[in-house]
């Protein structure tokens, strides 16, 4: 579904991704995690086509990313990231329809694919004329999956989505957001630098590091097979109390 080639991106001639070769599976989630500056953002935003890579390539359904394809290309993809960026000075419903609107959908059609959306991400859809200061934390994400879910894209790109949240809302909305993936079996990327998120959401786990992909593979792989001994810290740091543990 989506391949990277040879991908670089440079800042000021510091090469902060790449090279990058990537095929990522059409269907599945695909979790990318790695240290904090370590390229994970970069790499969605490539992916996107809001910025472009130096050298290499991004092949979306076989067809090249360039100027020319990234528009329609990128109606292929939402996007949904870490404070969910939505508008302030519109109400979740304008937020979630915008775009729609802008390409003078029928209304009938908008309002039944909102119907659809709240009852998918559990959203009361009396919350749909708040503005976004007036609604939670979780409340916000779900709207900010709900507008990238509106035009119904093949591909789903999450940055961060949970990063933000107290851990029982994140739980809820982690379980919440797992079954949304299942039921629509959309090609999804979520990026986080939770281990146990990853290892929870991801078909397949992508570890990076300064730029590069360390390891590629589900989380039995990297817990039996670690690559090298950064694997195996980035590992360690995470912390958890095991179930068996708990009552
Ligand atoms: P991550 O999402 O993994 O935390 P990013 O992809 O945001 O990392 O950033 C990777 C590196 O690129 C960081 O060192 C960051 O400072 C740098 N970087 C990202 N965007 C820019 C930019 N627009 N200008 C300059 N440097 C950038
Ligand atoms: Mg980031």
């Amino acid at each position: 579904m989506i391949q990277l080639d040879n991908l670089t991106k440079s800042y000021a001639s510091k090469r902060v991704l790449g090279p990058i070769d990537l095929s990522i599976e059409s269907a599945k989630t695909t979790v990318l995690i790695g240290p904090s500056g370590c390229g994970k953002s970069t790499l969605l935003r490539l992916i996107l086509g809001l910025i472009t890579q130096d050298s290499g390539e991004v092949r979306i359904d076989g067809c090249v990313l360039s100027e020319k394809t990234a528009v329609s290309l990128r109606r292929k993809a939402g996007y949904v990231i870490q404070d969910g960026g939505l508008f302030p000075h519109l109400t979740a419903y304008q937020n979630i329809t915008l775009m729609a609107r802008h390409l003078s959908f029928p209304e009938a059609d908008i309002k039944d694919r909102v119907n659809f959306l709240t009852r998918l991400t559990n959203f009361s859809s009396d919350l749909l004329y708040h503005f976004p200061v007036q609604l939670s934390g979780g409340q916000k994400q779900r709207v900010g999956l709900m507008r990238a879910l509106m035009l119904d894209p093949d591909i789903l790109l999450l940055d961060e989505p949970l990063g933000a949240l107290d851990p029982l809302i994140r739980y809820d909305l982690q379980t919440d957001l797992k079954d949304v993936f299942e039921r629509l079996g959309k090609t999804v990327i979520l990026v986080t630098h939770d281990m146990g998120e990853a290892s929870f959401f991801g078909d397949t786990i992508i570890l990076l590091d300064c730029g590069r992909v360390i390891q590629k593979g589900t989380t039995d792989d990297f817990v039996r097979h670690p690559m090298n001994d950064f694997v195996i810290q980035f590992l360690r740091a995470q912390r958890t109390i095991s179930d068996e543990r708990l009552p």
